[in-house]
């Protein structure tokens, strides 16, 4: 196997034994970049001197006989939702076309603290807007699987680099399912952790009350040991929680004995591909045989995530955007005659559609004599979706489910179809809804294509997630599959 095709855990320990150095191990990733990104077209940006440099710091390290962090001297993709000082970040969109951050996102400080080797900007739907990575104002990356199909999104540069060995490990994000949707298309690992459990500082906001920034990865011990860095409370983001993290490796055991699982029936119902139902129930049975117990259980409200998300992410975009004005930084307008007009021009030519969509959705949400109606319904629908999955948790340990109805569509098939596109995130919306951790794993294919099994744990029980994940991983061969590219 090349250097690029393995996990950062087996890179550990090469490194650690001097069997290869760090530069000889970035160099291989970007082999394979140039190898495949003209047909992946996974990244925005590529930081080659930045991650020469990394390398060097970290083989130098070596070379003194000092010993190294687990994922020091791995390297990353990183969504181009995150801030990176003096790194492009667009969010894939052309209003950011320009904008090099002065600061780094809490995220992106502790990577590097970590001594971790960043390969580049992962490309993305504009501002996190979307399911399939088409959304990008710059191009659609496709599916190392079936290079005819999307890989889902909006991390689905983040995913597809994974999945294509074009980097070790990724961050996305996930708002209503950017991480979980993609890393299922592409099949890999991909966590949203508890809302809170990561600082958002420096993470470009879409809809704040739902965003969450998570690991991709290729195996699930690697996602604990990227949960182990960027985990925690930041007094930069006060919605960052004050509990203490634990050490997510401690999770890596195999033991499911006694594992209570629920099986909303909600997420079975029409819309999901027999394939998928098939594969995730065989899942579960899987998980029975190795000691777990499952049980079929409602969460009757899950059906409104979607409607009620649609209404309560826009509206938080719309002010979140509000910000893009071309004054201070970003894309700025030819026409400056006086300051109403350039400002609606750069709007009009910065944005795209989809944005624009969102933005008259969540302004006319939040409009005088319509929040209520709206806003304020749709917020306390989603009370009602976060007591479905309480009561379910009285009498469950996790709860499991298909991560999207659908294997991989094709480019294109669904960007005249809006509803269509976003039935891709029906499956994972209520869980940003109730802020609770879910994880997407791979659990089979169809056509060819990989299929993801999610399971939803309590709040900051991550643990859990990690411990039935790997379970399952060792149990089964699905993530030693990879794309013939
Ligand atoms: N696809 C969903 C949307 O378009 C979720 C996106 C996300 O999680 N960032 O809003």
């Amino acid at each position: 196997m090349k250097l690029n095709e393995l996990t950062a855990h087996e890179l550990h320990d090469l490194l650690v034994n001097k069997a290869i150095s760090c530069r000889e191990l970035t160099e291989a990733v970007f082999t394979r970049v140039e190898a495949v990104e003209e047909q992946v077209k996974a990244y925005l940006t590529l930081t080659r001197d930045v991650a020469m440099q990394q390398a060097a710091a970290v083989d130098e390290k070596l070379a003194r006989g000092e010993a190294i962090g687990a994922l020091e001297g791995i390297p990353v993709a990183i969504k181009d939702v995150l801030c990176t000082q003096g790194i492009r970040t667009t969010c894939a969109s052309k209003i950011l076309y320009n904008f090099i951050p002065p600061y780094d996102a809490t995220v992106v400080q502790k990577m590097r603290a970590a001594g971790m080797v960043f390969i580049g900007k992962a490309n993305m739907d504009e501002f996190a807007m979307g399911s399939s990575t088409e959304n990008s104002a710059f191009f659609p990356t496709r599916n190392p699987w079936d290079l005819t199909t999307v890989p889902g999104g909006s991390s689905g540069g983040s995913a597809a680099a994974v999945a294509a060995d074009e980097c070790i490990v990724a961050l996305g994000s996930d708002t209503g399912g950017s991480i979980r949707q993609p890393a299922s298309f592409c099949g890999i690992v991909g966590l949203k952790p508890t809302y809170g459990r990561v600082s958002r500082y420096g993470l470009i906001a879409f809809a704040s009350s739902l965003d969450q920034i998570g690991p991709m990865t290729k195996d699930v011990t690697d996602c604990a040991l990227l949960m182990n860095i960027i985990a925690g409370h930041d007094p930069l983001d006060s919605t960052s929680l004050p509990q203490p993290v634990p050490d997510y490796t401690n999770s890596l055991v195999p033991d499911v004995k006694g594992l209570r699982i629920g099986v909303p029936k909600e997420y079975f119902a029409q819309g999901v591909e027999p394939a998928v139902a098939e594969a995730v129930r065989a899942a579960i049975d899987k998980l029975c045989e190795l000691g777990a117990t499952a049980e079929e259980t409602s969460t009757p409200y899950a059906e409104y995530g979607l409607p009620t998300y649609y209404i309560i992410a826009p509206s938080e975009a719309s002010s979140n955007l509000a910000r893009y004005d071309g004054v201070q930084y970003g894309y700025r307008a030819a026409d400056e005659s006086d300051v109403i007009t350039m400002l609606r021009k750069t709007r009009a030519e910065g944005f795209g559609h989809e944005v624009k969509h969102r933005i008259m959705i969540g302004t006319y949400a939040l409009s005088s004599g319509y929040y209520d109606a709206y806003y304020l319904k749709a917020s306390k629908v989603r009370t009602l979706i976060k007591q479905d999955f309480d009561r379910a948790f009285e009498k469950y340990d996790v709860l499991i489910t298909p991560t999207s109805p659908t294997v991989a569509f094709k480019l294109g098939e669904r960007t005249d179809d809006p509803l269509a596109m976003k039935l891709a995130d029906v499956c994972t919306i209520p869980v940003n809804m109730a802020g609770l951790p879910g994880i997407s794993i791979p659990c089979g294919f169809d056509k060819g294509l990989p299929i993801g099994l999610q399971i939803i744990g309590k709040a900051l029980d991550e643990e859990t997630l990690l411990r039935v994940a790997y379970t399952y991983e060792q149990a089964t061969e699905w993530h030693k599959q990879k794309p013939r590219l």
